[in-house]
């Protein structure tokens, strides 16, 4: 099993030691040892929960900068539809993608044309009677990790297609190396993004041996240029085509699931906690009746990624604004999913299966991790219950863990180190106490002679 990229990072510098990330963590991957956070990068799935929650910024995401285009001949930026969410309806598609040509791009194709091709194969998969169910979807790179790492074996529920910015890295490359008349590999790729994981997943692609996408440019990063830009943008200056409402509603929760077609047996499933209890279900047996999941690490759905700039409430108006107007657009102007890119003839299946890494797992020898399990059963008991964080674990049942895994010890506790001291200085007072007879004999005899010294010295006075 190879090492981890991680697209989610800290600073020392900037951390405190408060604890305030520990319990966001789905996968309890960060501890608090000498005083600044951990993340034990085995379990580490870059879903950028602890972003959020760190009031001293010393979470952060390794990104591409717009500097980084200087390395290729041309640029292509892939936006996210949740790029378009950031503005207000009255922006139109067309304006934004001729925006990012403004900034610095040679040319743009849209993640939401690779989405509206992973929808198309997506129905046709959903009506197989071969495939496992609740069948999961597989475009959040950061649940398709919370699978590998602590439900490895939902693997085969996992819908095995590339992720829409693949897909649209790929068509773009073979479009553009035409009209530009030059190889692929002189033309960057970069994917305008609102969340770490997708870093990760270009970095380190699931299903593929490779990456269509040059690198990723956080959604935060570009958009005071656009906003910049925007206002002087007219009808004339760029010719460009939008994708669908389908592909474009693909940035917020449940635009995957309508793109999915005929209503199915399904669910939406959005924040990457509410995405592990209900995994859990599914490990469990409990989903049998649902027939495909829309599963997405950040509430809300891409527009709540930790790399966007816009309140997600917000966002998430805009977005509705937005899709009904392009709506009643394409329905005006007959405009159909996947028809500007040659329908569903285009391959969207992934070339290799996942690989589970079970980070979660207590030993790989059984026998070890059984006695780990009655070891833990035994701490626990012997701990307060409160989870309250400050021994630098998540949980007490973490702590236990830790423990037994010989990573901590008791009195990380401060309950139990309490309990130590008191225990100690009762000790040091029974010993007190406890003097050697013959000292005891010793002292009286002393205190005898004191005494009567004193006595005599008061009768000569
Ligand atoms: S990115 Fe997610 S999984 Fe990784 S340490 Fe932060 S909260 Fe945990
Ligand atoms: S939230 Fe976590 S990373 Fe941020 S300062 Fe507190 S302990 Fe450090």
């Amino acid at each position: 099993m190879g090492e981890y990229f991680h697209s989610v990072y800290l600073n020392p510098a900037l951390c405190k030691g408060c604890v305030g990330c520990i319990k966001s963590c789905p996968t309890e991957a960060i501890r608090i040892r000498g005083g600044k956070a951990q993340i034990t990068e085995s379990r580490c799935i870059d879903c950028g929960e602890c972003i959020r929650q760190c009031p001293n910024h010393a979470k952060t995401a390794i990104t591409n900068t717009m500097s980084d285009l200087a390395q290729y001949e041309y640029n292509i930026a892939l936006p996210a539809p949740t790029l378009y969410a950031q503005f207000k309806a009255d922006i139109s598609v067309e304006t934004i993608l001729c925006g990012l040509m403004k900034i610095g791009f040679d040319g743009v194709y849209e993640v939401a044309k690779g989405a509206e091709m992973v929808s198309l194969a997506t129905r046709k998969y959903l009506q197989r009677t071969d495939i496992k169910r609740p069948a999961i979807s597989s475009a959040c790179p950061a649940v398709v990790r919370l699978i590998q790492v602590k439900f490895p074996e939902l693997l085969d529920h996992l819908i095995p297609f590339e992720a829409p910015v693949e897909v649209a890295a790929r068509m773009a490359l073979e479009e553009y190396s035409k009209q530009f008349a030059v190889e692929p590999g002189k033309i960057g790729t970069w994917f305008i993004t609102p969340c770490p994981a997708k870093m990760t997943a270009v970095k380190q692609p699931v299903g593929l041996d490779r990456s269509n996408v040059t690198g990723t440019i956080a959604i935060s990063q570009i958009y005071g240029d656009l906003l910049r830009v925007l206002p002087k943008i007219t009808k004339n200056d760029c010719q460009l085509h939008r994708a669908s409402w389908l592909g474009i509603g693909w940035a917020v929760s449940g635009g995957e699931k309508e793109a999915a077609g005929p209503p199915q047996r399904s669910l939406v499933v959005h924040d990457i906690h509410s995405a592990s209890e209900i995994l859990e279900q599914v490990a469990l047996g409990k989903m049998k009746e649902i027939d495909y999941i829309e599963c997405l690490a950040c509430a809300g759905g891409c527009i709540g990624g930790p790399l966007t700039v816009e309140n997600r409430f917000v966002a998430e108006a805009n977005m509705q604004k937005r899709l009904q107007i392009i709506h009643q657009e394409d329905v005006a102007s007959g405009h159909e999913i996947g028809q500007d890119v040659g329908g569903s003839d285009i391959a969207v299946t992934t070339r290799r299966p996942l690989e589970a890494r079970p980070a979660m797992q207590l030993d790989k020898d059984i026998v070890k991790a059984m006695h780990k399990v009655e070891l833990i059963e035994k701490i626990c008991k012997r701990l307060p219950g409160l989870d309250c964080g400050s021994c630098g674990s998540p949980t007490c049942k973490a702590l236990a863990e830790d423990i037994a895994q010989g990573m901590a010890s008791e009195t990380d506790c401060v309950f139990k180190l309490r309990e130590r001291v008191r225990d100690l200085a009762q000790e040091m007072v029974d010993l007190a106490e406890k003097l050697p007879p013959s000292l005891d004999k010793d002292l009286n005899e002393l205190c005898f002679i004191h005494n009567k010294d004193s006595k005599k010295q008061e009768e000569g006075s």
